[in-house]
């Protein structure tokens, strides 16, 4: 199944109480894609960037099998740029500055090949280009997720209700929950987002794991507990990635293989904090992921002996 992925291909300024990196690549659908790279070969991008952006990255994602026709290039033009500072416990953090540049007046325009997408990422961007980008598709996806952040819910909270209604799926963090439904309580506010269009919500907890609300039903998965973290930006587009590349190359959206690729997600995720930008996430292989996987499953694992 075609997975397609909208969002951010941006540079990044990261502090964090370990170091710092500057000018380093990032994007939400730089993240997204290189995830979901390792689950399907048919990944095509939708987003923009100036004439600054490395093209060996481009050259990177291509060799993984992502087609970026759908790529624009602005000539004279800067990419997105974003610089955050994260707290002392590294789940924490403040933006520090936020350039849209080429976003702008960024209007997508899907090539013909994209148009009958099956699996449909909305990274986190304009949310009005979230929905551009929603209106040009020819037939309905099976399946369309949706990850934003405070920064469109301060800005643009009007059009990204608009969207929210067409969704599947949405992937947001605790904060953003609340800030979005008006609840306190997650259970709470996952009525309240229910409500509000889509049928699944996953709520990201950080270094606290995933909670997955699907229909009545919910779904916890843990986060890692890893020794080391050195930067923890592109997590939650990582763990997006690997759920809903996974998701595409299984086809299947029951609940039991959402739970599934929530773990994969989260596997995803735990490989992207344990270095600075896309690093980590470009020397993995199936080995490695496999082996990953068993640690989640051996973390959660118990035999519970209950007089039933
Ligand atoms: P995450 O840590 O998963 O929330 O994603 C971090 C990535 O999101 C960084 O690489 C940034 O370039 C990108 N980003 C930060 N702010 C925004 C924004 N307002 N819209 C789109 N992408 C953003």
């Amino acid at each position: 199944m075609s997975l397609l992925v909208v969002g951010t291909v941006a540079f990044d300024n990261i502090e964090t109480p370990f170091g710092r990196a500057d000018m380093v690549v990032g994007g939400a659908a730089t993240y997204i894609a290189l995830a979901a790279s390792y689950y399907t070969r048919n990944i095509k991008i939708v987003s923009v960037i100036g004439d600054d952006f490395p093209e060996a990255d481009l050259d990177d994602l291509r060799s993984r099998g992502v087609d970026m026709a759908g790529l624009q290039v602005k000539q004279g033009e800067k990419s997105f740029f974003w610089a955050g500072r994260y707290h002392d416990d590294m789940n924490g953090r403040d933006t520090l500055d936020t350039q849209l540049n080429v976003l702008a007046d960024f209007d997508p325009v899907l090539p013909a090949d994209y148009q009958n997408a099956e699996f449909v990422m909305l990274g986190n961007l304009t949310p009005a280009v979230q929905m551009r980008v929603l209106d040009q598709l020819k037939q309905k996806p099976k399946l369309i997720a949706l990850d934003t952040m405070n920064f469109w819910m301060d800005t643009a909270m009007d059009e990204l209700k608009e969207v929210i209604k067409r969704i599947d799926i949405l992937t947001i963090n605790d904060e953003e929950a609340r800030q979005l439904s008006g609840e306190h309580s997650l259970v709470k506010a996952a009525a309240a987002i229910h409500q509000m269009g889509p049928r699944i919500l996953i709520i990201k907890k950080g270094e606290h794991g995933a909670l997955l609300f699907y229909e009545n039903e919910v779904f916890f998965a843990p986060a890692l507990p890893l020794a080391e973290v050195f930067d923890p930006t592109g997590a939650g587009d990582t763990f997006a990635g690997g759920l809903m590349g996974y998701l595409a190359s299984t086809n299947d959206i029951s609940f039991e293989n959402l739970k599934r690729a929530v773990v994969y997600g989260s596997a995803m995720a735990s490989f992207c904090v344990e270095k600075f930008s896309t690093e980590r996430l470009k020397e993995l292989n199936d080995d490695m992921i496999t082996e990953r996987m068993l640690r989640f499953v051996q973390l959660v694992n118990f035999d519970a002996k209950l007089n039933t």
